[in-house]
């Protein structure tokens, strides 16, 4: 572990491997270290390991834009595909050295005289004069507060947090949970349980999956073709920017898309009493849309129920619902998600004063153009407040992102400054418009609850625009920043 570095990255998943691989390319100068507490690179990829694993963006698009991959199996990444990508990215790119695995940040506090952040990890302190955090915003499982769960002594485990030793084989098998998650789980482990018991508090809207193998020639294409991929990947990404059209500005559009979940549903699900307890109460995309094929067939086999009835309690062996059905079990899984707009490391990283960023949000993120926060000087966030999106790749916005924090360091470089701070006035501008935005979208008024909405009900997790709009503002704009010289 150095003992001072120009910038520690916190997080070796998408957004750091990026930020540190720009840096490498653009200040070969700069000393910087990417602190990862996990054993190896990968983020949210290396985390989440749970059978059937894959990424419900196109794999052409789910990538660094230099460094595309024209061998990719599936038109949707696998997990383990995107995992070794990502490896590969690491040795492509000569940062291994700079990355520090098993080290997690315990605390980051910033020292307003020296102007620099004091870090402590796992594995040690050092000192860093910008700190960037990636931590990823679906990296804290959330385990539900349901009464009795601690009792229980079958196995349990989260999603993320799969437990590879244990064998489902034959036994009875309950999963809490009905996201994004849970639809791909299912259907892996339904064949080979004895029973599977999902409760969904929550329907989903499930579109068809247009998943398909990738060619031989098609690989060969891309290959020999880089410029044909990067055709293919601009009209994936244009085709999918039409879905801001309905999240955004007129959500009534998305009527179309709610047809063809209805008729997938019909398709799939012959019993009318199981459809109706599987069609959603909320607009399609109020929620993230899923897409499966095998999810109505695997929760309607003859070894599968679906249970609505809300959970009253958990017992040592059994899940005991409102109506006072027991239910014994093996083992529970929470496909339960995470808490993005309660993230642990904000109760981390301190400024100049000992207030926490957890302190300073109040319950609901805020930064501007979700990268820089007020009163945290030095800090940049990748993949911070209103950055998620429901319908494209969040490599594009961590690209964005990476942009606006090579301009900015380049800026304190530039001016010999030691410190640099975004402005209390251009962040509640930047939050106002997002808000502004946020009013009529299908996220606000579809009808639903979501991990998009905060603990005060603001929707401090999703942006409400198109990704190039967010690509175009993300420069550095010195009218909206303090630079303070070296002293
Ligand atoms: P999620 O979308 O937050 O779903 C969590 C599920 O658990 C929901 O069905 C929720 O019900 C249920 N739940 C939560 N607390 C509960 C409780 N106390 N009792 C009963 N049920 C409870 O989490 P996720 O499925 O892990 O997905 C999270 C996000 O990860 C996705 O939206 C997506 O962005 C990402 N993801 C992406 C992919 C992909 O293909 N790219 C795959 C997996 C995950 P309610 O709906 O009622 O809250």
């Amino acid at each position: 572990m150095p003992e001072h570095v120009d910038i520690a990255i916190v997080g070796a998943g998408f957004g750091g491997l990026g930020m540190a691989i720009r840096l490498k390319q653009a200040a070969p100068d700069t000393s910087f270290v990417v602190l990862e507490r996990a054993p190896e690179v990968g983020g949210t990829w290396y985390a989440n390991t749970y059978p059937g694993c894959q990424c419900d963006v196109p794999s052409n698009l789910y990538s660094f834009s230099f460094a595309p991959k024209h061998d990719w199996t599936h038109s949707y990444p696998e997990q383990p595909q995107i995992l070794e990508y990502l490896k590969h990215c690491v040795t492509r790119f000569g940062i291994e050295d700079r990355i520090r695995l098993n080290t997690e940040m315990q605390e980051a506090s910033y020292d307003a005289d020296a102007r620099l952040w004091r870090i402590t990890t796992s594995s040690g302190s050092l000192t860093a004069r910008v700190l960037i955090a990636a931590p990823g915003l679906l990296s804290e499982p959330a385990t539900p507060r349901i009464p009795g769960l601690e009792d229980f002594t079958g196995t349990l485990f989260h999603s993320a947090r799969w437990n590879h030793d244990h064998d489902l084989s034959g036994e009875r098998v309950a999963m809490f949970g009905t996201g994004a998650t849970a639809v791909q789980i299912a259907p892996r482990i339904q064949p080979r349980v004895k029973r599977l018991t999902v409760f969904q508090r929550t329907p989903p809207w499930v579109l068809p999956h247009p998943d398909r193998e990738i060619t031989a020639r098609q690989k060969r294409v891309f290959a020999r073709a880089p410029l044909l991929q990067k055709l293919s990947r601009a009209a994936i990404y244009t085709m999918r920017e039409g879905y801001v059209l309905g999240f955004v500005l007129q959500p009534r559009i998305l009527r179309l898309p709610e047809t063809v979940a209805k008729m997938h549903m019909r398709r799939q699900v012959k019993d009318p009493a199981m459809r109706e307890k599987l069609t959603p109460g909320y607009a399609i995309g109020c929620k993230r849309i899923l897409l499966s094929e095998e999810w109505y067939p695997a929760i309607t086999a003859p070894n599968a129920e679906l249970v609505t009835d809300p959970v009253e309690r958990i017992e040592a062996g059994a899940i005991v619902t409102r109506d006072g059905r027991r239910r014994e079990v093996d083992t529970i899984i929470l496909a339960t998600g995470f808490s993005p707009t309660d993230p642990p490391i904000a109760r981390r990283i301190a400024n100049g004063e000992g207030e926490t960023l957890s302190q300073a949000w109040g319950g609901s993120p805020q930064a501007y153009r979700g990268t820089t926060v007020a009163g945290f000087p030095n800090l940049f966030l990748l993949y911070g407040p209103n950055l998620n999106l429901g319908h494209s790749s969040i490599v594009y916005m961590l690209e964005s992102q990476i942009r606006y924090v090579m301009e900015a360091l380049t800026a304190m470089r530039e001016r010999g400054a030691a410190e640099l701070e975004v402005t209390r006035d251009a962040q509640r501008r930047w939050n106002e418009w997002v808000q502004e935005r946020m009013a009529g979208t299908v996220w606000d008024t579809g009808g639903c609850s979501s991990w998009y909405l905060d603990s005060n009900g603001r929707n401090s997790v999703n942006w409400p625009d198109f990704t190039f709009k967010f690509r175009r503002v993300s420069t550095f704009d010195p009218s909206d920043h303090r630079l303070a010289p070296a002293s």
